[in-house]
């Protein structure tokens, strides 16, 4: 198939490697000449360019920039694109996407692949990244049973697991598993920021390992995506920290007052919910 990759930065990179790699012809558009450059010196996409007109014989697009500038990005492009031609997004949140671009377009599908790195950019773009991983498309009741099929299609070949839900229930889901996650490792990361004796504090720094490592990924990556999810998926985010605020106080309290039998009794249940996720 002729596909073509808007936002050629880590997740749309490392789609375009997978595609080209099954055989597919890769039409880049990025934002800056050097990325399109780079595309292409780097083997990634047969043809690049900042201008849309290079996706006009798309048979597929998908839309793979920053959640900020997605619906507007794809208003630019739609006028580009082949009457026939899918519109796919791969934004981490849904709803507001989808509300957005499916009155734009009738052969599009919101869709969301799983898999990331802390770092961004072409350059952090990777073979293989999707494999295994969950691929979420948000289908509605008027997509085309041949839209699905074909991105379904395109999915499998990287070999993601494909999963269909309400784009409401893909964004209250990810606000537990990745929104959360980042709202919480951040905030460690700032926690123990606020240590004011800079001897401990460097100490602190020079001691962490594995731990501190794992649970602060998530909110050592890229900035922009963090606000993104927190802007756009606003209100699950919310929900999902007033809860993560409950627990949280309910910890403090139970080691305020010295109840270790409470508090271990939680831990015995979250290790054996934590078995429940699929990681
Ligand atoms: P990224 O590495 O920063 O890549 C985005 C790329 O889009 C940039 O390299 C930029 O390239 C290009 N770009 C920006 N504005 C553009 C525009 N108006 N038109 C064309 N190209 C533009 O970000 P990413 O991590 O790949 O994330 C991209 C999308 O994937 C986001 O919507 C995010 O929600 C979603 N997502 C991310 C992850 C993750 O873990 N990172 C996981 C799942 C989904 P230039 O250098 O040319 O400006």
């Amino acid at each position: 198939m002729k596909i073509g990759i808007v936002g050629l930065g880590l997740m749309g990179g490392s789609l375009a490697m997978d595609f080209r790699t099954q055989g597919h012809w890769i039409l880049g558009v990025s934002r800056q000449p050097s990325t399109c450059d780079a595309a292409l010196a780097q083997g990634i996409a047969h043809d690049a360019s900042p201008e849309f007109q290079v996706l006009a014989e798309a048979e597929i697009v998908f839309l793979c920039t920053p959640l900020g500038n997605m619906v507007k990005t794809a208003q630019s492009l739609i006028p580009y694109l082949h009457p026939q031609a899918i519109l796919t997004d791969i934004g981490s949140v849904k709803a507001p996407i989808v509300e957005a671009l499916t009155p734009l377009w009738p052969n599009f599908i919101g869709g969301h692949p799983m898999a990331g790195k802390a770092e961004q950019g072409l350059l952090a773009a990777q073979h293989d990244l999707f494999v295994d991983r969950p691929y979420v498309l948000t289908p509605g009741e008027n997509t085309p049973s041949s839209v699905l099929e074909t991105v379904t299609g395109l999915v499998q070949q990287l070999r993601s697991q494909l999963y269909c839900c309400q784009p409401q229930e893909h964004d209250q889901a990810v606000a537990w598993i990745s929104h959360l996650p980042v709202m919480v490792s951040a905030g460690l990361i700032g926690a123990g920021q606020s240590e004011t004796n800079t001897d401990i504090l460097k100490l602190a720094q020079s001691l962490s390992s594995s731990g501190f490592r794992d649970t602060s990924r998530v909110g050592g990556g890229n900035p922009e995506l963090g606000r993104m999810m927190a802007e756009y998926n606003r209100t699950a985010v919310l929900q999902s920290l007033y809860a993560y605020r409950q627990q949280l106080a309910q910890i403090t309290q139970w080691i305020e007052q010295e109840q270790w039998t409470d508090l271990e009794a939680f831990f015995v249940n979250t290790q054996s919910a934590r078995n429940r996720y699929s990681l």
